[in-house]
């Protein structure tokens, strides 16, 4: 397509003075979304588990034209979105070139353009610029200042030019200004500091603020979005309440509803298609890993006001998959399988995802996590196994059987020693198993079963990873004593 250079031919095409000079970006925003809805497209490609809860509202804060705010944990995709929302964005637009804050053509706000279209007119050089180009992201931290976000007097600049201070032809401009005719959006909104929550008040209500005391003009034309935690977000004084009554929308967002659900977007997310090698992931694997953020959710030592972000089961798998490569590049195995072993060494992809709480930082994070692991093993394991009988294989331990199974080993010699184990291998077919599959395969399937029977204590495991029946204990007997009543305390039934 050829765009054209200067404002007159800007004038005879597609970029009219009419279209262009009174659209705003969330006139433009809103107008292609139109389009979207109109054609029944997909309004964000890649974002999952928001069709009937965020989206909705997202598309209702847009077709409104509001400023708005994603209150939501993290790793609830909450940056993706609003990096998602240049896809509404034209694919180019035209601003008068040399403008540091992108001015449009038809009506500049920066003195600059304006002596500049007064002087050249029709032949006033034209540039363009891309969606990704027109949006600008901050992280909120307490230390940004006004500088930083909206911009600085420049006394040099003001005395080679001979302006006034105040003059916008004075300002060295910040992110915001830079911003003009895009999306600017704040992470972590309630970071920043009032003062700068005030100037950013000021440019949405007034287009004017004050730079080191000088009042500034700035009418700048920008879609404002912003993310939050909604805890920090509803604590009172830390959002200026006029900027929170200029919010329009707020839109919570959530972690995935179903396992299900989870295991797509870690399937997207993750890096799996890599070169080489063939990789084969079990779907217990997949289910292990996804249930790991589900405990961690709902566990009591880890913080709920930080959440457990959905980073946690991407990063998982994707250490889960690269302990399977390393043990398969050793062996020179021509298959990748993953195993439950191979969970268990994916730790270091878990433990900095978690904040824990006082209960959690007592018992330390390795076994915080080890626990969280076991018990997603066992309910993956009772998702496969629920009525199926293993006594057989329990007795084979019972019995004084041990097997040692390293997340290391090879799996050729492994599935010999596994296929020692009276029982065994008639129950793999529960996961989908044949018998003429590779011993990749197998072993990852038999060493579940033993994961599973050991997450329900029926037999046990150490350290080096053998197998053995372990201490099996007497089972709690009713009645005995407890902390937590004692039987003088008891109340009589009533019956
Ligand atoms: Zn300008």
């Amino acid at each position: 397509m050829n765009l054209p250079h200067t404002l007159g031919q800007l004038r005879h095409s597609i970029f009219s003075q009419d279209r262009l000079k009174a659209r705003r970006v969330k006139d433009e925003m809103r107008e292609n979304l139109i389009c979207k809805l109109r054609r029944n497209e997909v309004i964000f490609p890649g974002i999952m588990g928001y069709e009937d809860s965020v989206v909705p509202q997202l598309i209702n804060a847009l077709l409104s034209r509001h400023n708005f705010i994603l209150l939501g944990l993290r790793g609830q995709a909450k940056s993706r979105i609003l990096r998602a929302l240049t896809t509404l964005l034209d694919p180019a637009i035209p601003y008068l070139a040399g403008c540091e804050i992108h001015d449009n053509p038809y009506a500049p706000i920066c003195r600059r353009c304006r002596e500049l279209v007064a002087e050249r007119g029709d032949e006033t050089p034209i540039a363009y610029r891309s969606p990704e180009e027109r949006y600008v992201e901050k992280l909120a931290t307490p230390d940004v200042t006004i500088a930083d976000l909206i911009g600085d007097i420049d006394p040099i600049k003001a005395a080679r030019g001979g302006h006034e201070l105040a003059s916008e032809m004075t300002v060295h401009y910040g992110l915001l200004p830079r911003a003009n005719r895009g999306i600017f959006a704040v992470n972590e909104l309630p970071d920043l500091a009032g003062k700068i929550q005030v100037g950013l008040f000021n440019i949405m209500q007034e287009g004017d603020v004050q730079i080191k005391g000088y009042p500034v003009r700035l009418p700048l034309d920008v879609a404002l979005v912003f993310t939050a935690n909604p805890e920090d977000y509803t604590a009172r004084g830390k959002i200026i309440t006029p900027l929170k009554d200029r919010i329009g929308s707020e839109i919570r967002t959530h972690y995935p509803a179903t396992l299900e659900e989870g295991i797509s977007i870690t399937q997207q997310e993750a890096w799996a298609t890599r070169n080489g090698h063939r990789l084969q992931i079990p779907g217990y694997v997949r289910e292990v890993i996804e249930q790991i953020a589900f405990c961690a959710r709902e566990d009591k030592r880890i913080d709920k006001r930080s959440g457990v972000s959905q980073r946690l089961p991407i990063s998982c798998l994707e250490n889960v998959i690269s302990n399977a490569e390393r043990r398969a590049i050793r062996h020179d195995e021509g298959l990748v399988v993953p195993r439950v072993g191979d969970v268990y060494a994916a730790m270091p992809a878990i433990t900095g995802k978690l904040e824990l709480e006082y209960e959690g930082e007592v018992k330390g994070a390795d076994n915080v996590v080890r626990e969280i692991i076991r018990s997603s093993v066992a309910k993956t394991f009772d998702r496969y196994f629920e009525g199926v009988d293993l006594h057989q294989v329990v007795q084979w331990f019972d019995l004084g059987g041990e097997i040692q199974i390293r997340d290391s080993a090879a799996a050729g010699e492994a599935w010999e020693r596994l296929q020692g184990i009276q029982g065994l291998s008639e129950k793999l077919g529960t996961v989908g198993i044949k018998e003429k599959d590779r011993p990749e395969t197998l072993v990852s399937a038999a060493e579940f079963v033993l994961e599973g029977l050991h997450a329900h204590k029926r037999i046990g495991r150490n350290e080096e990873r053998v197998f053995t029946a372990g201490e099996k204990g007497p089972k709690p007997v009713e009645g005995k004593f407890n902390r937590e009543e004692p039987p003088m305390l008891k109340r009589r039934p009533f019956n």
